[in-house]
């Protein structure tokens, strides 16, 4: 056999040595040849950049009067730059030739979306709004959550992927698409895991922003919570709709999820004798949301509550929000789920800002985290296939491997190894 062995060896340098002589190598090549020649000395540079700050009570011409672009007839630009949005801190750019004392170029941000452009003419100014393209990159995250969300995708999700504050935008999306089914503010136990399909946005200047979340599954406290985007709603496995009558909690997590990473939200806070409800510590001011739609029965002092605001809902349920600091809505009004309906406060018997909720069935208290609230709406049936595509695709970016046929690659990635 050995023979054979050196007879194969001897045919594959010889059919090597033919495709090089031919130039005909059939794979692609690392190119040998450097060519090591002086650099021609960088051409001198014909203009300068700078940028400028818009300071807190300066008007727009203020800013280019110092920059140089004096008496600039501005009509085209306030057209463009709405006043309202010329806050302190907006950042222009200007561009000016070497020879010249006068910028020719000024270029502003005013959205993500949004650059303003004004270009010197024979004549004046010539104004351009240019839209900047943000181009969609997906990625799937997974990893622990030990004492939070918020605190887990801090620290796990990276930096190349999103940046600190883009972080908390996707903790605030996922809270959103779990607020019917989890409570983040006291639900996580240590050993609960996420795995989250979501997409980033990438400016053609590189800057990075959060997107959407388009898939997610959540191990909460021993229950597994699948979640798909499809028609702008998230559906489970089965295609009922994740979004129920009753949120699990009437605080909104974005105000109060910058506490999460230092301190866990503990329950009261000077518990009383008979507690019949749940609350959350939050800061004097936090807004508090109706949990569901109905009808609005109490709204004013009520003893040891304090500011309290009850609704009535279908089936005999009642909810109530008590130590207010302020109500923004009055008897007999007619409030859906997540309408803001007052702010946290401490009045009445409490020790300390937080809002006390209350579930209660025909008159008796419930714990609202545990009330069964039934399956949500089905995906329509005309949509059904249309749905179970669209899972598969997502359920595939969950399992980490790379979306199949996408018109647009799919840029998978693991942010934290799975344990
Ligand atoms: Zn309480």
């Amino acid at each position: 056999m050995p023979r054979v062995r050196i007879l194969v060896a001897v045919a594959i340098v010889a059919a090597a040595a033919m495709f090089s002589l031919s130039g005909n190598w059939p794979w692609p090549r690392v190119r040998e040849t450097v060519h090591i020649a002086e650099a021609p000395p960088p051409p001198p540079p014909t203009h300068v950049e700078s940028a400028d700050t818009l300071h807190s009570g300066e008007t727009l011409s203020e800013l280019l009067d110092r920059n140089g672009i004096m008496a600039a007839d501005l009509s085209g630009l306030a057209q463009t730059l709405d006043p309202r949005r010329l806050r302190a801190g907006l950042v222009f750019n200007f561009r000016k030739p070497i020879a010249d004392s006068i910028p020719d170029r000024m270029t502003v941000r005013t959205s993500p979306e949004q650059r303003v452009l004004m270009v010197r003419a024979a004549n004046g100014w010539d104004t351009e709004v240019e839209t900047i393209a943000w181009e969609p990159q997906v990625f799937t995250v997974s990893g622990t959550i030990n004492h939070s969300l918020y605190e887990a995708l801090d620290r796990q999700v990276s930096d190349s992927i999103l940046g600190g504050g883009a972080r908390e935008h996707l903790a605030w999306a996922l809270a959103e698409v779990y607020q019917w089914a989890v409570d983040f503010t006291r639900d996580t136990r240590t050993g609960d895991h996420f795995n989250v399909v979501m997409e980033r946005l990438v400016s053609e200047e590189g800057d990075v922003r959060f997107g959407r979340v388009l898939a997610s599954e959540l191990s909460i406290n021993g229950r597994d919570l699948p979640a798909y985007r499809f028609d702008g709603h998230f559906f489970d496995d089965e295609g009922n709709s994740l979004k129920r009558a009753f949120l699990r909690a009437p605080v909104e997590f974005r105000r109060i999820s910058s506490n999460f990473s230092r301190a866990r939200f503990h329950p009261v806070l000077g518990r009383t004798r008979k507690h019949e409800g749940t609350d959350y510590a939050a800061n004097t001011g936090t807004p508090v949301m109706a949990a569901g739609d109905g009808t609005v029965i109490r709204a004013g002092r009520n003893g040891g509550y304090g500011n309290m605001v009850e609704i009535r809902h279908r089936n005999g349920i009642t909810t109530r929000y008590a130590h207010l600091s302020r109500i923004q809505t009055r008897v007999g009004a007619r409030v859906t789920q997540g309408q803001q309906i007052g702010k946290v406060g401490s009045t009445g018997l409490a020790s300390g800002p937080h809002l006390h909720y209350e579930f209660r069935v025909n008159g008796v208290a419930k714990d609202s985290r545990r009330v069964e609230l039934g399956n949500g709406a089905p995906v329509e049936k005309s949509k059904r296939g249309a749905f179970e595509a669209e899972r598969e695709i997502l359920q595939r970016l969950l399992d980490g491997s790379p979306e199949p046929d996408s018109a647009q690659p799919a840029l998978v990635a693991q942010a934290a190894s799975r344990t």
